[in-house]
């Protein structure tokens, strides 16, 4: 039994509003990116090399902040199939609930609060064996 159904419209709600927040954040990088490509007073360049543009402007992108925004978006998008299939809320290491406020204050989170734990840091000092 994970969540109650109105936890769930709760979670619902909560995953597409930070869905959107973050659509959102995207759609900012790309103008911010746009407007200083082009420049800060709109002297965009007589060009007709559209199609060039369109590729320069994405790679000119602050990468490591798009794909942190786009993996939290998959992440999102994950958290709300799981939550359409009842899986929602589940730990995937340890198979316990994972608690509600934790979720309300990170729902793409795919551990309990101890598991996950343990896994930042495993993450954060990758173990050498020790043999
Ligand atoms: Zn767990």
């Amino acid at each position: 039994m994970a969540l109650r159904k109105k936890q769930k419209l709760e979670m619902e709600r909560l995953i597409k509003e930070r869905r959107a927040a973050i659509a959102a954040e995207l759609q900012r990088d790309v103008e911010k990116a746009r407007e200083e490509q082009y420049g800060e007073l709109g002297g965009a360049p007589a060009s007709d090399t559209g199609d060039q543009a369109s590729a320069d402007l994405l790679s000119d992108l602050d990468n490591a902040e798009l794909s942190r925004d786009l993996d939290e978006l998959r992440a999102l998008d994950a958290a709300l199939a799981r939550l359409m299939g009842r899986k929602y809320g589940t730990c995937v290491d340890c198979g316990g609930e994972i608690a509600f406020e934790r979720l309300t204050a990170q729902p793409a989170a795919l551990r309990c609060f101890d598991c996950q734990r343990v896994h930042e840091k495993t993450f954060a000092h990758p173990s050498r064996a020790k043999l």
